[in-house]
């Protein structure tokens, strides 16, 4: 199906952005457009205006920050992650997830800004950034604003970026004394996750944030050993969706599997 009418802009500093979103009710930011065309051209969504994103280099860039950690601009791709030395250096559990998302043409136009305003419960990136203790760096016309992974997923498709908004920078913190891992199960190889646990290990406790079995994801705190984290997985009480992919008890399963699975690769040293 053709997309519905539509207007473009394509501004050239984020302020200038953040003007056309003010100025326009309907108008919405474009990053890679994956999802966004996508759920255009199905008629699920018809902003008026469209604001790419594509030519603020300003969000692109990854840096290291002096404390170790890192600041990743919201319009990185996830080829920009899995290329950066940086990112190699200060956090590789980023760019060996990013490898793991659907195909190349997918990874070359996704952004780690658009993965997360998002908010898709089956998505890579929220269990990982919330594991991780990212924050969020929010633009408005007031100015800047940061936030938590608890803060910013706020359900199924929504988040603390309202529509005159930008999600500018995402902050990982510096990996120093942690370990981290990550652990999927797709509908096939490089498909949409059914279950996913992110891990971030330091001084024999892990933080897990599961993904796929609530409309944000769920985080559990635990001695990093394989009982304990199935016990704290438990202590959460999940009520995950039944659907066509996995049964709602079988969900609970697999977020067990995964949380212990995610500590093990941590301990292991992939990333
Ligand atoms: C075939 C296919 C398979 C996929 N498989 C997976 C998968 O397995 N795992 C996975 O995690 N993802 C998967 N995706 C989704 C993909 O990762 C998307 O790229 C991602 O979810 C959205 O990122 P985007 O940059 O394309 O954003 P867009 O589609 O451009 O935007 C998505 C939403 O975020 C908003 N937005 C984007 N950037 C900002 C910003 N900086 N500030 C404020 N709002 C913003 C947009 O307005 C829009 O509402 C898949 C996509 C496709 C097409």
């Amino acid at each position: 199906m053709l997309l519905a009418e539509v207007e473009y802009a394509r501004p050239s500093s984020v302020d200038e952005a953040l003007r056309l979103l003010s100025a326009h009710e309907g108008a919405r930011a474009l990053a890679g457009g994956q999802t966004l065309t996508n759920v255009m051209k199905a008629r699920a969504a018809s902003p008026e205006v469209l604001i790419d994103l594509a030519d603020l280099d300003e969000l692109r860039r990854i840096t290291r920050r002096g404390d170790g950690g890192l600041d990743v601009g919201a319009m990185a791709t996830y080829s920009d992650l899995i290329a950066s030395v940086e990112v190699a250096s200060a956090r590789p559990i980023l760019a060996v997830v990013a490898a793991q998302i659907a195909d190349v043409q997918v990874r070359n136009r996704g952004t780690l800004g658009g993965n997360l305003c998002l908010s898709d419960p089956t998505n890579h990136f929220p269990p990982l950034m919330a594991a991780a203790g990212a924050t969020m760096t929010i633009a408005g016309a007031g100015g800047e604003r940061v936030v938590t992974a608890d803060e910013f997923f706020l359900g199924v498709y929504m988040t603390a970026v309202a529509p005159d908004e930008l999600l500018t920078k995402v902050t990982i913190p510096s990996a120093e004394g942690t370990a981290n891992g990550f652990a999927a199960v797709t509908i096939g190889r490089d498909g949409t996750c059914i279950a996913n646990a992110a891990a971030t290990v330091s001084d024999g406790r892990a933080r897990v944030a599961l993904g796929c079995v609530a409309a944000v994801p769920v985080v559990v705190g635990a001695v990093a050993e394989e009982g304990a984290v199935v016990d704290a997985v438990r202590g959460a009480a999940l009520e995950p969706p039944d659907d066509v992919h996995a049964s709602a008890a079988y969900r609970c399963h697999l977020a067990e599997v995964l949380a212990v699975r995610a500590v093990r690769q941590a301990f292991e040293g992939r990333s």
